[in-house]
């Protein structure tokens, strides 16, 4: 009887012809988690079975497994023969009390008992050897499940814990965040990977208008995106120049939405240089200034080429904020250090700017280009 992890897919069952392409990519990045463990993955028709767990390490084993997109759920069980006295004695590991009932699937269709007596035989044989047992066929306390195999292996479980579900990561091409040290972001950064994109990360800080410590922030909080969102790279763009430009030249109501432009401006260039095919950010409609449908139409239109995803658009901040506890990140996107948007805060921001307005600013900065591409000749890459 050896103790094994079962793991199940969700939509890519969906995916046809292409279901092969998905899960390579699944299975890599499985592995690849399963990398610093000593267990190894199985794959056959379809069906992953992690064996050589060590009992030590298990839970850290689901947990990480739990952050894989692409995975629907997954059982700790064991693995035996497919004969009755074995599957017996391991279906007596999930005995609890209350009421149960026994789920048997057989894809061995060759098995001598068909799937509803295997289920009648282990239930009564079950009834026969705890006392405080009964069956509930609709609405048990426990299931356990008997899966028959084709490969003369069974294997019994209980509980499925649920994973990530989505789409395995890398498997819908990269994507770069805006990544601000706030706790919008790191979400919309989680929602894309769940879709299957993969991220490079980009972050514009102001120093010396912002500390050392912000900085560290995101480089922390890019690390904390990794269990779900892999490794990154993060783009460290110095941004103090262009804002203190902005800040000389313009109106000051306009100052978020020109330096909002010129960030989108950086991150398009940055992301076509490194291969990514959209821009994400954390905007949701209406959620401050900025972030009226007129300011994201302002801000969008400088960029060209790329779309720009933004799966929070639609959500209430306490939605975001309890995804963001769930994926570990709000703990510290709350630590109190300023971000680059907070530099030069004009009282009275524009809520609806218009784009000839925009341009017309944009038009009074001296050598803004120059700026621009001073700023992008300054970027530092981390691997996070
Ligand atoms: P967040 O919680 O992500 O900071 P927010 O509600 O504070 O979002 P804004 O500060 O207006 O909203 O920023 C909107 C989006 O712009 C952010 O979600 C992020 O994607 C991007 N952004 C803002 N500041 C930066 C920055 N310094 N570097 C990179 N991206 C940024
Ligand atoms: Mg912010």
């Amino acid at each position: 009887m050896n103790k094994v992890i079962l793991l199940r897919y969700g939509e890519l069952h969906l995916k046809g012809k292409n279901r092969g392409y998905f899960e390579k990519i699944l299975i890599k990045n499985i592995e690849e988690k399963l990398s610093v463990y000593n267990c190894k993955l199985d794959v056959y028709r379809g069906r992953y079975i992690i064996h050589n767990i060590d009992e030590q390490v298990i839970s850290d084993i689901t947990s990480d497994l739990t952050k894989v997109f692409g995975l629907y759920s997954l059982s700790i069980g064991y693995e035996t023969e497919s004969e009755v006295d074995k599957i017996f004695e391991v279906s007596k590991q999930f005995v609890r009390s209350g009421s149960f009932k026994v789920d048997t699937h057989r894809a061995d269709k060759n098995y001598p008992l068909t799937s509803v007596e295997m289920s009648a035989l282990i239930g009564e044989k079950l009834l026969d050897a705890y006392d405080d047992l009964k069956v509930d066929l609709h609405n048990p306390d426990f299931v356990i499940y008997i899966d028959i195999r084709e490969t003369g292996k069974t294997y019994v479980f209980c509980d499925k814990i649920k994973c990530a579900g989505g789409m395995p990561l890398g498997s819908a091409g990269k994507g770069l965040l805006l990544l601000s040290g706030g706790i919008d972001s790191p979400v919309a950064g989680y929602m894309m990977s769940k879709r299957g994109l993969k991220l490079d990360a980009i972050h514009f800080f102001s120093y010396p208008y912002t500390s050392e410590a912000a900085k560290q922030k995101v480089i922390k909080l890019a690390g904390e995106m990794a269990p779900y969102c892999g490794s990154v790279n993060l783009v460290l763009v110095p941004f103090a120049k262009i804002q203190e430009a902005i800040h000389k030249y313009c109106h000051s109501n306009y100052m978020i939405t020109l330096v909002r432009r010129a960030m989108m401006r950086i991150a398009e260039r940055v992301a076509i240089i490194r291969d990514c095919g959209c821009l994400v950010n954390g905007e949701s409609l209406g959620q401050v200034a900025s972030q009226t449908l007129e300011s994201l139409n302002v801000t969008q239109s400088v960029i060209k080429r790329l779309p720009v995803l933004r799966p929070l658009i639609g959500m209430d901040k306490e939605e975001i904020v309890e995804i963001s506890e769930k994926i570990g990140t709000y703990a510290t996107s709350i630590l109190p250090y300023e971000d680059c948007c907070t530099v030069f805060l004009p009282d009275n921001p524009v809520t609806r700017p218009r784009i000839e307005f925009a341009e017309a600013e944009e038009a009074k900065i001296v050598d803004y280009d120059k700026l621009l591409e001073e700023a992008l000749s300054g970027i530092e890459v981390l691997k996070i």
